[in-house]
């Protein structure tokens, strides 16, 4: 294990109502703000994180508050032993993006079985509280819309996108039958496409392709006709989901969607990034990827019944704050060549098709 600490945790960590945290995956877009929301409450944040597609310079601000360690460590190796007591473990530690999923789908699966496991051991020997990034994934393609949580989803075993959807569907079983066996008290959220600042360039999903597109005055690469259908959630509305449903009560709850029930096309969405960057960028059509989900739309009665949490902010305005920390970053030589992020050029030679946009 190769250890980065930026700050000693002994230091911050009082009695009183300050837990310890542990965050996988904390050094990637979402981990990041869970982190840094746990740290502004005055928590103990331990994020363990390989670097696969986050990076140290998401976390590093963390450092200053004397109450943040990082960690790099691949969670399917077991951790449980390496670390202090703990009271809570969100599990977010695995590739989102199809791109970065589809490169490794054997490892990506078994983030999701392996990683997951660990995850469980590690809260069991804690005695920890155990939340899991589930994903709208696990409909597939659905055909029940919008997506409530008790449809069991359409979703094809030995697809490209297979090993995350499945990987998923796997995890949320785990989660439930070892939390039932063992004990413990788990959380699971159904994220549905959510975006923000610290997603990275080179992601390759849609909103970060289409505003890095638009910023370069690259052709906007819309796949399929565009009529496929997304609903976006603003980074932050999502974390407010995140902390209320690890905080709800002690009892059994099954898997909750969080997301933006406002359904956008993909077409749409390359309109309103260009509009808003003021960009002449065009319009290309590529082809749709294999079983890429037609329409996806949550049904978030069960949070904002069990949680009374809905989203706030509007996509234009999301966006707006998302296009401004892109447009920061590309001034600041992201994506200059001195700067290439290994990874992606690998990815680019190695599975050309799978990088789609990559900027
Ligand atoms: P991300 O790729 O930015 O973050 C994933 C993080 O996990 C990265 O920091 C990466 O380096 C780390 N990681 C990957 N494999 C690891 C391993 N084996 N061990 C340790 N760390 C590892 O993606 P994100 O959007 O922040 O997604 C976070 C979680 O939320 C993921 O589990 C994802 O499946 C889930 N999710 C995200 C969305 C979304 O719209 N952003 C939607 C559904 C589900
Ligand atoms: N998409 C697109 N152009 C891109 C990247 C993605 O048209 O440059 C489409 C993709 O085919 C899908 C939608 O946008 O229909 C959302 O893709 P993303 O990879 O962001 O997320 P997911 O498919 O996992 O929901």
């Amino acid at each position: 294990m190769n250890s980065i600490t930026y700050s000693c945790a002994s230091g911050g960590v009082g009695a009183g109502t300050e837990l310890t945290v542990v965050v996988t995956g904390g050094a990637g877009f979402l981990g990041s703000h869970l982190c840094e929301h746990l740290v502004a409450q005055g928590h103990r944040v331990i994020c363990l994180d390989n670097f696969h597609t986050g990076r140290p310079a998401n976390v590093r601000a963390l450092a200053e508050s004397g109450r943040f360690e990082l960690i790099e460590h691949d969670i399917v190796v077991p951790f449980e032993s390496m670390l202090p007591r703990f009271d809570h473990i969100y599990n977010l530690a695995c590739p989102a993006s199809p791109p970065h999923y589809q490169t490794d789908p054997v490892a990506t699966a078994l983030i999701c079985s392996q990683g997951t496991y660990n995850c469980l051991q590690a809260a069991k020997r804690h005695g920890a509280r155990v939340f899991h990034a589930s994903t709208s994934e696990i409909y597939g393609d659905p055909e029940v819309h919008p997506q409530t949580e008790g449809y069991h989803g359409n979703v094809n075993t030995i697809g490209p996108r297979s090993c995350y959807d499945e990987g998923k569907r796997f995890a949320e079983t785990l989660m439930t039958d070892f939390g039932k066996r063992h004990g413990l008290v788990t959380r699971m959220a159904r994220i549905f496409n959510t975006y923000g600042p610290r997603m990275q360039p080179d992601d390759g999903r849609v909103v970060s392709n289409f505003i890095v597109q638009a910023l370069l005055g690259k052709d906007i690469t819309v796949y399929g006709s565009g009529e496929q259908t997304r609903s976006f959630c603003f980074v932050s509305d999502l974390i407010d989901g995140f902390a209320r449903l690890m905080a709800n009560g002690d009892g059994p709850l099954g898997p909750m969607n969080l997301g933006n029930p406002v359904e956008t096309t993909v077409g749409e969405l390359a309109r309103i990034v260009t509009d808003t960057v003021g960009s002449r960028s065009k319009v290309v059509y590529k082809p749709l990827p294999i079983d890429d989900p037609r329409r996806r739309r949550p049904d978030i009665a069960q949070a904002k019944a069990v949680l009374g949490w809905s989203p706030k902010v509007e996509l234009a305005a999301g966006l707006r704050r998302t296009i401004a920390y892109f447009d920061q970053q590309l001034r600041h030589g992201y994506l200059h060549p001195a700067n290439g992020r290994p990874d992606m050029v690998q990815l680019s030679r190695a599975r050309p098709e799978l990088v789609g946009a990559a900027p």
